[in-house]
């Protein structure tokens, strides 16, 4: 039996023990999978401890996706390039790092969206580390331009020149974003706007938007949120968030155990869990 888990702060909302779990007893093995809730202080224990402990894997998310990096002994590219590390493998008594959040949008993407390959312009509303990992891996795997538009427009500047070592680039006000979102043939958001609540402010207006426009909400609580509605409205192609987290979830699970798990069944049951017939397919 191996020990496996995700430490983060909050943790007790999270789905991948569920999800890990089922994917467990699914290939009849006797791991199990546990949410450790770790405090900004407490990181450096937490480390330790998965060597004291013999955890075999772990899961890093909000806040310390940064914070384990000095604790690791060899991070792979994935993770250099993001600067940011959300899973982790104990193997012969090393740790290694990995990072699989934008490899897992892309997973998503080319199932949800068979298509995908004609998405060359894309626009991410937000600039901090999920839009990271999203615009970086977009930018090298698929996409001629990922631009980005946050409230904070400096640190949109300052990620569109990180991206621009991969492709075409800029930062944009929302505003300007709002202006120009027929340009592009898919628009991102990666801020945690509709999170929890339908009725607050949406992350960017889709007045100008055109039906050939895909639009993804990486929120995945609620599963649609009211962006994706409005988007819908617009007869736009909608995607939500929670075919990434688990795609992400099925490439650490693959480091870990060495093949992939299927995902449409836990799709189903996390989409049951999460209270909402919504199925983005
Ligand atoms: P982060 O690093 O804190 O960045 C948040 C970004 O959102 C920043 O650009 C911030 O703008 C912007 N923002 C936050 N609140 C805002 C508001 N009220 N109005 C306008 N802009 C706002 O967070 P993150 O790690 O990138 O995560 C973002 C979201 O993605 C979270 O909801 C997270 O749960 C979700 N996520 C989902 C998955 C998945 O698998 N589906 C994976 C990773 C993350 P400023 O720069 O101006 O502060």
């Amino acid at each position: 039996m191996k020990i496996f888990g995700v430490m983060g702060d909050p943790i007790s909302h999270s789905l991948s023990p569920i999800m890990h779990n089922t994917w467990f007893r699914k290939y009849e093995m006797d791991h199990h999978y546990h949410a450790f809730q770790v405090s900004t202080n407490g990181v450096h224990d937490a480390m330790k401890g998965i060597k004291a402990l013999s955890i075999s894997g772990m899961n890093v998310t909000i806040p310390h996706k940064v914070s384990v990096i000095p604790y690791l002994d060899h991070i792979d590219d994935e993770a250099a390039m993001l600067g940011a590390v959300n899973t982790i493998i104990h193997r012969d008594g090393k740790l290694y790092g990995e990072n699989t959040d934008g490899l897992g949008f892309l997973a998503s993407l080319k199932t949800k969206y068979p298509n995908y390959e004609r998405l060359r312009r894309v626009l991410i509303i937000g600039a901090g580390g999920a839009s990271r990992a999203v615009g970086l891996t977009l930018s090298k795997h698929l996409s001629d331009v990922v631009d980005y538009a946050n409230r904070t427009v400096e640190k949109a500047q300052s990620l569109a020149v990180e991206t621009r070592q991969y492709g075409n680039s800029k930062g944009i006000s929302i505003l300007e974003a709002e202006t120009q979102i027929h340009n592009y043939d898919m628009v991102i958001n990666c801020t945690p706007m509709g999170m929890d609540s339908v009725n607050e402010r949406l992350p960017i207006q889709l007045d100008g938007v055109t039906p050939d426009t895909v639009i993804v909400d990486i929120v995945y609580r609620p599963l649609k949120t009211s962006w994706l509605q409005h988007a819908e409205h617009q007869g736009c192609t909608i995607i939500g968030g929670l075919p990434m987290l688990i795609h992400q979830g099925a490439l650490a699970f693959q480091d870990w155990l060495g093949f992939m798990p299927e995902v449409a069944r836990v799709e189903r049951l996390l989409q049951s869990q999460l209270g909402d017939s919504y199925v983005d397919e």
